[in-house]
């Protein structure tokens, strides 16, 4: 388990009126409708189904001025390929390390940190995000079968 310090959304950001573009729209949708964090790479072959026409570039410009919205998140674990999350609320994850998928984290008892107990090096702290480590069910499966777990992590 690793605990990420983590730069929220700045309140000013989510007051400022952004024009909604209809593809900008269309990705929000798909995103919102995902359970599973998609890269962006992920994203784009979802949306391409409704917009054919769409770039990839489009659709990471898109998801920054999502997540710089506060619309969205950005998952950034460990340098792997950034993920998205349609659920702005701060909410913590767990991902598998053999495939890199990221699933929410639901704890009925969350846990408290001192913020005044931290040692931060001259940072102000913001907020934190918990991200659990473990290997999801297929990857599980897969490994019961003895097939060595696979290199390529995202
Ligand atoms: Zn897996
Ligand atoms: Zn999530």
């Amino acid at each position: 388990m690793i605990i990420i310090l983590t730069k929220e959304r700045g309140a000013q950001l989510k007051k400022r009126i952004v024009r909604m573009t209809h593809q900008r729209e269309i990705i929000l949708e798909e995103l919102r409708q995902l359970k599973t964090h998609p890269t962006a790479d992920e994203l784009y072959d979802i949306v391409k189904k409704r917009l054919p026409r769409i770039s990839l570039a489009t659709v990471y410009r898109n998801l920054d001025v999502l997540a710089d919205l506060g619309m969205i998140q950005r998952i950034e674990v460990s340098g792997r390929q950034k993920r998205f999350d349609g659920n702005p609320e701060p909410h913590h994850h767990i991902r598998c390390l053999v495939c890199g998928r990221v699933a929410d984290v639901e704890m009925d008892n969350p846990p408290q940190i001192n913020f005044s107990s931290l040692h931060t090096h001259g940072f102000k702290v913001l907020g934190f995000r918990l991200e659990f480590e473990g290997v999801c069910p297929e990857c599980s499966f897969t490994q019961k079968d003895s097939q060595p777990p696979p290199e390529n992590l995202q």
